[in-house]
Order: structure tokens, then C-alpha cells, then sequence
């Protein structure tokens, strides 16, 4: 069971962290729609109820993106919450090619929840690049990412069927979206 209290200590916290941040879409979106999509994909597409997951799905990004700590994270939120963000953080100290590459390398022996975290995580990238993709990004630099959520996926699969399949239509979505930008789509039933 999720206690409704402490998910939403989890929001307000990653809501104020996030506070300044925006996404990278011609908009500006403010940052904390993506966290808040993340938990409620696991949630509602992946049926997911561990309370654990959907707090670290909050707060996925707030180590990596704003000056919060692993430390931080354990006193408020408990270690299992504090190593599944971990697990999902890449080691900013390293080339951005290099951390690509080592989420590929390392998806396989993730957690079985770290590895759902992962999938909704890129649905949500999928999808907003496929509704609202980066400013300043071409068709190229999108289809590159579609690519590598793809490659980092493959590592993820085998837990959670319904997110699996929920990538799929995310990634299909946004493949056909760079296809024809702008065009209205066939069904594909
Ligand atoms: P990233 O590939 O890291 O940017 C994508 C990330 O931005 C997502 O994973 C997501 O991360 C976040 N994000 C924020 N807003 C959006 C949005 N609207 N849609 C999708 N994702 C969003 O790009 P960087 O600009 O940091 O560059 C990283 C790499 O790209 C470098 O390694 C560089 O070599 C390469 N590069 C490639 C170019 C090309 O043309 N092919 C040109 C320049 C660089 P989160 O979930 O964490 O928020
Ligand atoms: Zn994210």
C-alpha cells in the first residue's frame, strides 16, 4: 500500500527542489511535470503499488539535476528510497557519451525496480519528444534518442509486462511522429 502522506512529502520535496528548472521543450515546461509523469506511468500503465518505487520516481531526478544528496534522501526518505535513486543516477563526473554508453552497460544487472524506474523514465522522454521535443533539437538528434532509450530498454525488459508494452507503443508513437511531424497518423489496427 501507498501512504498518501508520505508520496506527497515526496512531491513537495522534489516540486521545491526543482523549483527553478525547466524542461528542454520550446515551452519551458516546468521541470517537476516530468517526475510527477514518471511515478504516475509506473502507477497507472505499469500497476505499480511498491510505495518505494513511486517515492524514488518523484525523486529520480533530483540528485542528478539539483543539489540534493544521497545523505538527504536516506533521512527523509529511508535507504530502500535513497539506493533506488542511486541506482538510476548517472556519475555526472563523467562525459555525457560516456554515461550514455554505461546505462546500455548496466541496465541488465539493475534492480528489478530500478529497471522499471528506468522504462518509465523514457516513456516519458519518448513521449515528450515525440509532443514536445527540445528546442533546439533536429529530427537526427531525436531519432539518436529514440535509439538509445531503445538500447538502454533491451537491459530493463522481463519485469513488468504492461510497461514493456506501454515503451513499445511510446517508442512506435514517436518513430512515426519524427516519420511525418505534424501529419494525423493512420490507425494502426
Ligand atoms: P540529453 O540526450 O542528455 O538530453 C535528453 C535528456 O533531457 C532526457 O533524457 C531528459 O532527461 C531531458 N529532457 C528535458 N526536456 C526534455 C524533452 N522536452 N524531451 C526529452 N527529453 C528532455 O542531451 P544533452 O543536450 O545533455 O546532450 C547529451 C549528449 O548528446 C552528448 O553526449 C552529446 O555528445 C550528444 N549530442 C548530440 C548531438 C547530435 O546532434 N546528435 C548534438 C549535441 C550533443 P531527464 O529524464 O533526466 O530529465
Ligand atoms: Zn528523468
Amino acid at each position: 500500500m501507498v501512504d498518501a502522506a508520505t508520496l506527497l512529502h515526496a512531491l513537495a520535496f522534489a516540486a521545491e527542489r526543482h523549483r527553478r528548472q525547466r524542461r528542454k521543450d520550446a515551452e519551458a515546461s516546468p521541470y517537476i511535470n516530468h517526475p510527477i509523469a514518471v511515478a504516475a506511468v509506473l502507477a497507472d500503465a505499469g500497476q505499480v503499488t511498491d510505495e518505494s518505487l513511486l517515492v524514488a520516481a518523484v525523486l529520480h531526478d533530483t540528485v542528478e539535476d539539483t543539489e540534493t544528496t544521497f545523505d538527504e534522501l536516506t533521512a527523509r526518505f529511508g535507504a530502500p528510497v535513497a539506493d533506488l535513486v542511486r541506482e538510476v543516477t548517472d556519475d555526472k563526473s563523467l562525459p555525457k557519451q560516456r554515461r550514455k554508453q554505461l546505462q546500455i552497460e548496466h541496465a541488465a544487472s539493475a534492480s528489478a525496480r530500478a529497471k522499471q524506474l528506468k522504462i518509465a523514465d523514457k516513456i516519458c522522454n519518448l513521449r515528450d519528444i515525440a509532443s514536445s521535443p527540445p528546442a533546439d533539437w533536429p529530427v537526427a538528434r531525436c531519432r539518436e534518442y529514440l535509439d538509445w532509450a531503445q538500447a538502454v530498454v533491451a537491459g530493463c525488459r522481463g519485469v513488468n509486462a504492461a510497461l514493456d508494452r506501454t515503451f513499445d507503443e511510446a517508442l512506435a508513437e514517436a518513430r512515426g511522429t519524427l516519420a511525418s511531424p505534424g501529419q494525423p497518423r493512420l490507425p494502426s489496427g
